[in-house]
């Protein structure tokens, strides 16, 4: 084991971190359901879901089955000049799951990707209705889409990108919605937003956010009627309006994706009473977590007006297209979130997390606490040392990964309640660490 974690030191980075980390990483062995095995003989439970993924719990053996039985037949095919079965049941079980009207896909290897390619085909879109100067999107401050160049420009224009500005595309921001999930709707907040899209109407092809959830850089919950608002603004300019539910979607937020908040009953909502986007992307637990693979999904009227124009074919295509392993996983995936009620597990679970971490705002530390569907975030207003973060993980046995000042967890939703009460003491535990000594520079925001 020493010699594994030596290796790994010197040789392997690791997202956002340092290269000589030493000695605190987790060697993983195994991992089942909601628990990750460590070579020292740890057993964590996975309260990120492993970066928010892992849906149905680690190796749910129907996917670890359909990989295995796909791998016999053919592992990879190139997509261009072919098709296979995998690819077209995977298609033929998300135009059932996904919102009416939205069913031309385009299978991406990771969320950034199709993020990149949502942006594309925008941009394509309007440069089919002869409207090649509006190349522009609008994004949200606070947002995060993804790590490649084009992800990072939509992502939040102060958070952990600013270093690589100089090879970013530019496009405009609208300040972050204000008004809680959980809180009363005030159309001051739409203000930004509405005056970027007015002054620059003629530039813009496309607005992008993240439904209700904004993730990867500030775990922030904000009000659905923002996304009423944001629908109407773009019907009114001929600008689409692109949905990232890459963490929100399968159920994360409660309704099977996020953007069903707009519904008067999220819970109970039929096809018309949710605004929709006209590109959306979904990733990370479309295959449980088991593979990379995303999807960027467009409406018919994007995916026609593209393909009715000169250029008709979208010009985008990664070697691992709709590679056949991913497909196979995905369907399996699917098929388990038809058939299991996760709606009412993460009912459950939300209840749960509300009733164990509401109480932490009284912690001395504590600046917020919120919770929505199975996401639970407790703000405090310093955040503790790595080693201390460590020292609760080992003790508690629970995996957490904090980041910035956001202690949360966004567990499998197959998480018992006996294990969110576990997670949540893990995360009371560092709300009540020492905040770590402010470190002039100090700009990690992962590790
Ligand atoms: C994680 C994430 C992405 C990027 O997905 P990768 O698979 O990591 O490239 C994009 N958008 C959102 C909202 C995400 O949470």
């Amino acid at each position: 084991m020493e010699k594994l974690l030596k290796f790994d030191n010197e040789y392997l980075w690791h997202p956002y971190a340092a290269l000589h980390k030493g000695p605190s990483r987790f060697l993983a062995k195994a991992a089942h359901g909601t628990t990750i095995e460590t070579a020292d003989g740890l057993k964590l439970i996975d309260a990120v879901s492993s970066w928010w993924c892992m849906a149905h719990g680690h190796n749910a053996p129907e996917i670890v089955e359909a990989i295995q039985k796909q791998s016999e037949k053919m592992c990879h095919v190139m997509f261009g000049g072919f098709t296979h079965e995998p690819a077209i049941e995977l298609g033929e079980k998300l135009v059932n799951f996904l919102p009416n009207g939205l069913n031309k896909i385009f299978f991406a290897d990771s969320g950034s990707i199709a993020v990149e390619c949502a942006a594309k085909m925008a941009v394509q879109y309007q440069y089919a209705l002869g409207r090649p100067e509006r190349c522009k999107l609008v994004a949200l401050k606070g947002g995060y889409h993804g790590d490649t160049a084009g992800a990072m420009a939509l992502s939040d224009p102060d958070g952990m990108h600013t270093l690589f500005r100089g090879i970013m595309p530019h496009h405009y921001f609208a300040e972050r919605p204000n008004c809680r999930a959980d809180g009363v709707w005030d159309d001051s907040d739409f203000t930004s937003m509405e005056q970027i899209v007015e002054q620059h109407k003629n530039e813009i092809a496309a607005v992008i956010c993240e439904p209700v959830f904004q993730g990867g850089n500030g775990m922030w919950l904000y009000n659905a009627h923002y996304l009423k608002k944001l629908r109407e603004l773009c019907n009114r300019y001929g600008i689409l309006l692109i949905l990232d539910e890459i963490a929100s979607g399968f159920f994360r937020t409660g309704p099977k994706f996020a953007m069903m908040h707009t519904a008067n009953d999220a819970k109970s909502c039929g096809e018309n009473d949710y605004i929709k986007p006209d590109i959306m992307c979904i990733g990370k637990a479309l295959t449980g977590g088991s593979i990379t693979m995303a999807a960027c999904v467009a409406s018919e009227k994007v995916a026609e007006t593209i393909t009715n124009s000169k250029i008709s074919a979208f010009m985008h295509g990664p070697t691992y297209m709709a590679n056949p392993l991913a497909c196979a996983a995905g369907i399996a995936s699917l098929s388990l979130f038809e058939s299991r009620d996760y709606a009412t597990s993460v009912a459950r679970i939300e209840k749960r997390l509300r009733a164990n971490l509401e109480p932490l705002r009284s912690l001395e530390n504590a600046a917020d606490v919120r919770v929505l569907g199975a996401i639970g975030v407790l703000e405090l207003k310093a955040k503790p040392t790595a080693e201390d973060i460590q020292k609760v993980i080992r003790e508690t046995g629970v995996w957490l990964r904090p980041f910035c000042n956001y202690v949360y967890t966004m567990p499998p939703l197959i998480t018992t309640d006996a294990e969110l009460d576990r997670i949540c003491e893990a995360i009371k535990l560092i709300g009540e660490c020492k905040p770590a000594p402010v470190i002039e520079g100090d700009d990690e925001f992962h590790e």
